[in-house]
């Protein structure tokens, strides 16, 4: 799986995950789940 804000592999040992309307999403680091969750509005429609 890779981040879902920058494209980096995510270790399965280090998954920072979310769930975002029934889909689940993987980030590198907190930095970037915090990121995606801030932008969540355009990620999704
Ligand atoms: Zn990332």
């Amino acid at each position: 799986m890779e981040c879902a804000v920058c494209g980096s592999p995510v270790h399965q040992y280090e998954q920072i995950t979310t769930n975002h309307e029934t889909t689940d999403y993987y980030f590198c680091s907190d930095e970037h789940k915090e990121e995606f969750e801030s932008l969540s509005g355009e990620f999704t429609k």
